[in-house]
């Protein structure tokens, strides 16, 4: 007996070090598990939905497969560091999450299937898409919103997004930021994340050397911006929100002529 006290301290001990450090999410991947079950037993019990009577007998269709993203939105995490999000994307009164966290060090959490919808958006719309989060994959990159980010998050994310767009072959322009959906409540990814690298990776559409461009007569900024995609109610939002993207300042006001420039170059490239 004597030989099996310690015996009794330990084995409780190991149990409550292994259930906090090896499984901390446990708890939460279950209620990840419960919903997605939830989900799918939705749609095999009730093919039709809620949405009208159908005729009977119901009758199903036999060709189909899941639904694919067609816009990825990159955010900036503006919290300390990737346990903040981790745990902020497993409380369900945070009401947030995202598909992917990509830490400092590289490290990428993919914690929503990508057929699933994701809270990352919020209100916000590009184009003529008023639900960006039914249509879109959202990656939050861990970043406090005033420091550089890491080249092996950077270069992580890049590889990610190659992934994404051979997956969903998703177009160039459909690649943007939180702050383009979403210009007057948001500024992520901040004005120091490198957009022109990730244009020329493929990931974005960016701007054309201007040294002789002729910006034509009555060429209008605000409706280049509605073309590209900005909801442009909030046209100072707006100007700031591209001036921070494309220029990489921070500035209020309207554009001068050589933004303007910038902006028309940029704009031909969304007729295409
Ligand atoms: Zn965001």
């Amino acid at each position: 007996m004597k030989r099996l006290l310690p015996l009794l301290f330990f084995v409780p001990v190991l149990f409550l070090f292994t259930r906090c450090h090896r499984a901390p999410y446990a708890e939460t991947n279950k209620q990840y598990r419960d919903s997605a079950h939830r989900f799918a037993r939705e749609i095999e019990r009730n093919p039709a939905g809620q949405t009208m009577a159908t005729a009977q007998p119901w009758v199903g269709a036999v060709n189909f497969n899941l639904r694919k993203p067609n816009i990825v939105v990159l955010h900036h995490t503006a919290q300390g560091g990737c346990d903040t999000t981790l745990r902020t994307f497993t409380l369900q009164r945070t009401q947030v999450s995202a598909h992917y966290v990509v830490c400092r060090e590289g490290v990428v959490h993919h914690m929503l299937n990508d057929y699933l919808r994701a809270w990352h958006a919020g209100a916000g719309r590009w184009g003529n898409i008023q639900d960006v989060n039914s249509s879109s994959i959202g990656i939050e990159i861990d970043n406090n919103g005033v420091e550089p980010f890491s080249e092996a998050q950077l270069a992580a994310t890049l590889q990610l997004l190659d992934t994404l767009r051979r997956k969903y072959a998703i177009p160039a322009a459909n690649f943007i930021g939180h702050a383009d959906v979403a210009p007057t409540r948001k500024n992520d990814p901040s004005v120091l994340f490198p957009w022109k690298r990730f244009a020329d990776a493929g990931y974005g559409l960016w701007w054309s050397d201007t040294t002789n461009v002729q910006v034509p007569t009555g060429f209008n900024a605000i409706d280049a911006l509605r073309i590209i995609g900005y909801d442009v109610r909030d046209s100072s939002a707006v100007f700031a929100t591209f001036r921070r993207k494309y220029l990489g300042r921070e500035a209020k006001g309207t554009l001068d002529a050589d933004e303007q420039k910038v902006l028309y170059t940029l704009y031909r490239k969304f007729l295409q």
